[in-house]
């Protein structure tokens, strides 16, 4: 019952010409499609045209409303330039930008209480699985965010991010990924069960047109979020197709 969705985040990478063939080439994928949506530098949000197949998301926003916040976006900002959905706590803003648990959490409820659905990365480095730490690690992060406002359950998704597969053309393998996914399903139903037996949980991390299938066959995998793949208009537009 849970309607599949496809993310791009294409990171800082794009410009209007691939916004749009990208707009061109999903515009005319026939229905039934997965939920579709595309998140590009938010400089670029406004120059997508309108479309009922896909929606449009960004990848960052403040945890503030408005003020003196140098370079930064609010929630209001980018509903307002088209967006639907951002993207909250992607291990790069987590590791290049220092962007802790708490801020996430501030962030994910400002977003949601402006009206924004967030995709709340989650995932573990490679030390930490090799150290067997993943479900405490990703235990941690989800608590950050839901433990103290439970609320946001119901407005929320969920990606499944290991540090270890993004962009490193290394995917967890369909059933690593289940696991780990049945377990968020699970560790999140003490805080909504209903909520989080119908929140669309997707993976990230060197998802291709190759790999896509045998993922999306998983019970509890609900979607990807793309990166280097999205970039590519006929390879993100067939991973649509198999969604
Ligand atoms: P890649 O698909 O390039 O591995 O990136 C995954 C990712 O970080 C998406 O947010």
């Amino acid at each position: 019952q849970r309607k599949p969705l496809v993310v791009a985040n294409w990171k800082m990478n794009g410009n209007s010409d691939l916004v749009q063939q990208m707009s061109d080439a999903l515009s005319v994928l026939k229905q039934p499609l997965p939920e579709i949506l595309i998140c590009p530098p938010v400089i670029l949000l406004t120059d997508f045209p309108k479309h009922q197949n896909y929606k449009l998301g960004a990848q960052n926003v403040s945890e503030q409303h408005s003020g003196a916040f140098t370079g930064e976006i609010s929630a209001d900002m980018l509903l307002a330039a088209g967006a639907s959905h951002v993207i909250i706590g992607h291990s790069e803003r987590r590791a290049l930008y220092g962007e802790l648990d708490t801020v996430i959490s501030q962030k994910v409820k400002v977003a949601i209480d402006a009206g924004l659905t967030p995709v709340v990365c989650v995932g573990e480095t490679l030390q930490q699985r090799e150290e067997e730490k993943t479900l405490e690690v990703l235990a941690r992060q989800l608590d950050a965010v839901y433990a103290a406002q439970p609320y946001l359950l119901a407005r929320s998704v969920v990606s499944y991010e290991p540090v270890w597969a993004i962009g490193t053309g290394r995917t967890a393998t369909p059933q690593q990924a289940q696991q780990v996914h049945h377990f968020i399903r699970q560790h999140l139903a003490q805080y909504d069960a209903q909520a989080a037996d119908v929140l669309r949980i997707i993976y990230g991390g060197s998802v291709t047109a190759t790999n896509c299938e045998a993922l999306f066959a998983e019970a509890d995998i609900d979607g990807a979020l793309i990166g280097g793949a999205s970039l590519k208009v006929a390879e993100f537009s067939a991973i649509c197709t198999m969604a």
